[in-house]
């Protein structure tokens, strides 16, 4: 192992020691890969603006697990992740949590392949990633009313990230959305949406990430009952005129 292989491992290790989540030696060695992926694919496609060691352990693997510290998780949730691009928050979630059953969702084809070759390198079986947009997706019987949890994070506002979600979500269950500071206003702003939706704000939940990085929400809409047929729109509608 490298100096700098050892470093993030260890460094990896500490950061998520206080969530109470403890990582195998196998899991250190998926994230381990990823970040190695990461980082060589991001020199082709464009995958992420972070390059920096602690700003990847941090900013993407660090926050994209906290959703496990909203609700109750039983481990063995179907979970879908909208608007995935290069994994987050979904791989992390399934690295860190191998029983769940993940599935990722991207509209563009190149982040879906770095997600299959990914998949494959960490041999993450139980993980499918798709190519699709939500508006089409949302539609389709075998993904509609179905997931236990659907998260996402930086893809949209929530008015409109909610009709891209909620759909995918079975009645009882819920959809997290990971935000910034902003998190509580887009709430007010969503709050329409959500309802003709079938959903119900359930909490906002405020975190500060390591090393005075950020401040992060993570929202919980419940799902109370099936989505209204028309939704989601036509491609390109939820985002131009949100509900
Ligand atoms: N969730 C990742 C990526 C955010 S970038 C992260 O937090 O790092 C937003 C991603 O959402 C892009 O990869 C984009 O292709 C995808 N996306 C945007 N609109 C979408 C839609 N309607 N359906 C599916 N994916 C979408």
């Amino acid at each position: 192992m490298t100096n700098k292989e050892a470093f993030r491992r260890e460094y990896l290790r500490e950061l998520l020691t206080p969530l109470g989540i403890k990582l195998t030696e196998q899991q250190l060695q998926q994230f381990a890969l990823y970040q190695e992926e990461l980082l060589s694919w991001n020199e082709k496609i464009n995958l992420t603006a972070l390059t920096e060691d602690k700003d990847i352990l941090i900013k993407h693997f660090y926050d994209s697990v906290l959703g496990l510290k909203v609700g109750k998780w039983t481990g063995q949730e179907r979970v879908l992740d909208l608007g995935t691009g290069a994994g987050f928050p979904g791989v992390p979630l399934q690295i860190v949590s191998p029983s769940l059953s993940v599935v990722l969702v991207d509209s563009l084809q190149k982040r879906v392949k770095f997600l299959q070759h990914l998949l494959s390198v960490l041999a993450l079986d139980g993980t499918e990633a798709i190519h699709g947009r939500a508006e089409e997706l949302g539609r389709e019987p075998k993904l509609r009313d179905k997931f236990d949890i659907v998260v996402s994070r930086a893809v949209a506002r929530l008015a409109v990230l909610t009709e891209y979600c909620l759909p995918f979500v079975k009645p009882g269950g819920v959809f997290l959305a990971y935000k910034g500071l902003d998190g509580q206003k887009e709430c007010v702003e969503a709050d329409s949406a959500i309802k003709k939706l079938g959903g119900k704000l359930l909490k906002v939940e405020t975190f500060s990430l390591p090393e005075e990085m950020g401040t992060r929400t993570i929202i919980s809409i419940k799902k109370l009952k099936p989505t209204p047929a028309a939704y989601p729109r036509r491609p390109g509608i939820p985002g131009k005129n949100p509900l």
